[in-house]
């Protein structure tokens, strides 16, 4: 068969993410293709609009103007509203404990004394480590994200947060594990850097994620998406990813059947697991890094309400909810209310069974899972029952992943030099949405180096690659 004529792209994206979109918006002076599986892009960030609310089924909480999510926000011109709510609720049947933190929770929470002793050692001791954590961030600033990371997965991975809070009474294993659930890990699987992490980003002052996106998280992708002067393709899923001496070539299926394209570069932002299978050639130890990477899944329920009158929960954005069907509970309106003269009618929520408990999960119909959440729901806050009007479920099997006790020896060979392959996404780092936007500029600025020193034979590149190669779609 004679060879049909066919152009070869500057640089395919594959996942229409956080980190893919990113990526491609860098590289806006090229020609570039995203390839998205699913019919939306976005990716783990997903949101319904329902003014004045919205539903949210996942990433909702950002930094601010100074971090690499917030300065997209801020670029694409889209409004953050700060969360003045308490982080640090806690929600027991029957007793909401919220207002103060650790120190309210001890006085509130109905728990027998030996747990309160052991709340108070074991509160000390991750009040100690997560302030050290915060220290150590700092002194991380102006460092370059691939150092950054490393240094992070480092910081207390050679033990689990099991280790370090040592044995507990049953009641207060219960707060922990749902603690460590949000991390999607159980205490005994997460590395204690990780869980200091988490527990960081509510413990400290000078909170690294205190804002929400006015509209719903959906509006990034959205501004995004509209920003990008390339080629985006949805409902296209890449089988593969081979890169040779001249090129890379991508192999997907859309609705017209299985394609292939041809680019100068790759940037592969799919999830570890889907990378280590799609990506040919890998050396065996980034193969076997991006599979040693652990995920949990989210089990997300988002819900729009009919209140007329101030509820219980107005006050606090989010909420750990021990011994339940689900860990999570987060007040979206919440950021809402301070802007408000009087209290709108209305409202939206959602929570989430994540980490094993999401996994338990799994297997339940939505209807079931419905039923389950609303039951325990009504049981913390009965004043909910008739409210809800909307509800919606969304399952993520890959939700977030978390650092296990040894994770920091993985971060050499996923930052490997991969020639005309580059990867991105969220689980390269340690601050996931941050994460995905900072590995998907840096290896969209690997890209334009590479280009920019190879344009000359680019472009010889391209001219023969046009005249031989077919199969561009
Ligand atoms: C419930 C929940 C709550 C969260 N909350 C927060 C939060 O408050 N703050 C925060 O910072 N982060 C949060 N996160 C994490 C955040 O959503 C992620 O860090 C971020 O969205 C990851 O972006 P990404 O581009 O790396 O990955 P993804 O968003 O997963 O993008 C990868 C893309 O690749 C596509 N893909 C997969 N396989 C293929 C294939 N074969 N071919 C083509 N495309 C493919 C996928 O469909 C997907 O669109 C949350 C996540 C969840 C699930």
């Amino acid at each position: 068969m004679p060879a049909r004529r066919t152009t070869v792209r500057d640089v395919v994206v594959i996942g229409g993410g956080l980190a893919g979109l990113t990526a491609a918006r860098s590289l806006g002076s090229r020609d570039v293709l995203v390839l998205e599986a699913d019919d939306r892009l976005g990716g783990r960030i997903r949101s319904d609009d329902r003014a004045p609310y919205w539903l949210n089924y996942g990433a909702h909480l950002f930094g601010g103007p100074a971090s690499p999510v917030g300065s997209l926000i801020d670029s694409c011109g889209i409004e953050t509203l700060p969360v003045e709510g308490s982080f640090t609720a806690m929600a027991f049947p029957r007793r909401l404990v919220t207002g103060g933190g650790p120190t309210t929770i001890l006085r509130t929470a109905p728990l027998p004394l030996r747990a309160r002793i052991a709340f108070v050692r074991s509160g000390l001791k991750i009040l100690w480590h997560s302030r050290e954590y915060q220290r150590f961030t700092t002194s991380l600033k102006n460092r370059p994200p691939s150092e950054v990371n490393r240094a992070l997965h480092a910081f207390m991975d050679d033990r689990t947060f099991a280790e370090l809070l040592g044995p507990l009474p049953r009641e207060l294993d219960h707060i922990y594990r749902a603690i460590a659930n949000r991390a999607q890990a159980d205490p005994e699987e997460l590395s204690a850097g990780a869980a200091m992490s988490a527990l960081a980003l509510v413990l400290t002052k000078d909170r690294a994620l205190g804002r929400n996106v006015a509209g719903g998280s959906g509006r990034i992708i959205e501004a995004l998406a509209g920003q990008l002067t390339c080629s985006v393709t949805t409902k296209a899923e890449v089988s593969s990813v081979a890169a040779d001496h001249g090129g890379v070539t991508v192999a997907y299926v859309d609705g017209d059947g299985p394609q292939q394209v041809r680019a100068h570069h790759a940037i592969v932002t799919t999830p570890p697991h889907v990378t280590a299978r799609l990506v040919q050639g890998l050396p065996k130890d980034t193969a076997g890094a991006l599979r040693s990477i652990q995920f949990g899944p989210s089990i997300v329920m988002a819900m729009l309400t009919r209140e007329r009158r101030p509820m219980p929960w107005d006050g606090l954005y989010s909420a750990v909810v021990p011994g339940k069907s689900f860990n999570m509970f987060f007040n979206q309106a919440n950021v809402l209310r301070s802007r408000e003269r009087s209290r709108r009618a209305g409202g939206s929520l959602m929570v989430y069974a994540s980490g094993p408990l999401g996994r338990g999960l799994m297997d339940r119909s939505n209807a079931d899972i419905r039923d389950l959440f609303l039951r325990d729901l009504y049981d913390i806050f009965p004043e909910l029952i008739g409210l809800v009007e909307e509800v919606d479920l969304q399952c993520w099997e890959y939700a977030t992943s978390y650092a296990h006790s040894g994770r920091a020896a993985l971060q050499s060979a996923l930052d490997r030099d991969l020639g005309r392959i580059s990867l991105a996404g969220d689980y390269l780092g340690a601050w996931f949405a941050d994460s995905a936007v900072l590995t998907g500029r840096e290896a969209a600025a690997k890209v334009e180096r590479q280009l920019a020193e190879h344009g000359s034979r680019s472009d010889r590149d391209r001219q023969r690659s046009t005249e031989s190669w077919a199969g561009d779609p």
